[in-house]
């Protein structure tokens, strides 16, 4: 790899992950974060900003090099891929020099004709027809290195849906389990949390917008160290959408399916959270011209993080929510944190994002394994 220079950051704020410190001197050298280091190539004067690790996005949906670069700019300097209908091309950009650093489920894994396969270009072969199906499937993931399992969990109830069984479910996390894999379950009713939650996946992903969540599934999901990921930017962008197309006020109307409320997912975020529940950031950031909301890569991560805010996190909660916490969920140990050693993957944001989180998004720099770009 090309040397990324060395680089000191003096008299700067630090939230290291965890906590707010300085104003100190950060060093950079190799594309790692150093103890300090002796005749660096670059000196910026950090008066007056905040030194953060490199945001992480925990759910998103990335076609090409230029998406990676567009994260890069908006400071956000790990994605994650949460299913896409092209893995083989898809695979090849992670871990690129220089752009954001990229992981991926590949295949999501979901039901014979569900609605990706209908609806939004997945091929019907990878759909799972069974328990031994289920089986096929999480090996086919392994053979291509995927980083993790993604799993559709629909709700049965829903009119046009095709939803893979329970114990279709089951056995895929038993699979993915024994392979090493974690599980996110994409997961928007309280049904089929529940759903998700009796199968003992890893993580959820989404707040439900469709009806509260059930009670006692809260304490359930802290209980058994489910993390969640309740993407606010794109629950709040589905209300928005499709709360107004005229089927969905139609069925809501006539009690057919809850009227759909972004309060549902802000609400049970804070319930989540009062359980004593993991969350991260993500915000499902996609630019699929089929999808119902497209949160914009990048920007959105900054959107998600004053959601968070406003649900009930404190803004150093939000802020662990797309650095350090992501980084131990997804067993990422070398990044997340500023610290020597780490990859040096940094933000630098004018004013102290630890009182104000809109801080985050008036960036004065960003550095990918120590190279800046921006
Ligand atoms: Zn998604």
């Amino acid at each position: 790899m090309q040397d990324a220079g060395s680089t000191t950051i003096t008299n700067v704020r630090v939230f290291d992950g965890h906590q707010l410190t300085g104003p100190r001197t950060v060093s950079v050298e190799n594309g790692l974060i150093r103890d300090e280091i002796t005749a660096p190539e670059q000196v910026v004067d950090g008066s007056g900003a905040t030194l953060l690790p490199g945001l992480i996005d925990t759910h998103v949906h990335v076609e090409t090099l230029e998406d990676l670069e567009t994260y890069g700019r908006w400071g956000v300097t790990t994605v994650l891929d949460m299913a896409s209908p092209n893995p083989e091309s898809l695979l090849k950009l992670r871990h690129c020099d220089r752009v954001t650093d990229l992981y991926s489920a590949g295949y999501p894994a979901v039901a014979p004709k569900s609605t990706q396969t209908r609806k939004m270009g997945y091929p019907e072969s990878m759909a799972i027809a069974d328990v031994a199906d289920a089986d096929r499937f999480i090996d086919d993931q392994a053979r291509d290195a995927v980083d993790y399992i993604k799993i559709i969990i629909e709700d049965p109830k829903q009119p046009g849906t095709n939803a893979l069984p329970p114990d279709v479910i089951a056995a895929l996390v038993e699979r993915a389990h024994a392979r090493g894999l974690k599980v996110i379950a994409h997961a928007l009713t309280p049904v089929s949390i529940r759903t998700a939650v009796t199968a003992g996946v890893d993580i959820l992903t989404h707040a439900p917008i469709a009806g509260a969540l059930d009670p006692g599934v809260a304490s359930e999901v802290a209980a058994k160290g489910i993390v969640v990921s309740p993407t606010l930017t794109m629950m709040r962008g589905l209300t928005s959408t499709l709360g107004r197309r005229p089927l969905f006020r139609a069925l809501g109307a006539v009690k057919l399916m809850p009227k759909l409320e972004y309060a549902s997912a802000r609400n049970s975020t804070a319930a989540y959270l009062a359980a004593g529940v993991t969350i991260i950031a993500g915000t499902d950031a996609n630019q699929d011209p089929t999808a119902p909301f497209s949160p914009p890569a990048g920007k959105s991560l900054h959107d998600e993080l004053g959601l968070l805010v406003e649900a009930g996190l404190t803004p150093v909660q939000a802020l662990r929510a797309a650095t350090v916490t992501a980084a131990e969920v997804f067993a990422l140990p070398d990044r997340g944190t500023i610290e020597p050693g780490r990859r040096a993957d940094l933000l630098l944001v004018d004013g102290d994002p630890t009182r104000d989180i809109t801080a985050t998004a008036r960036i004065k720099g960003v550095w990918i394994k120590g190279h800046r770009i921006r």
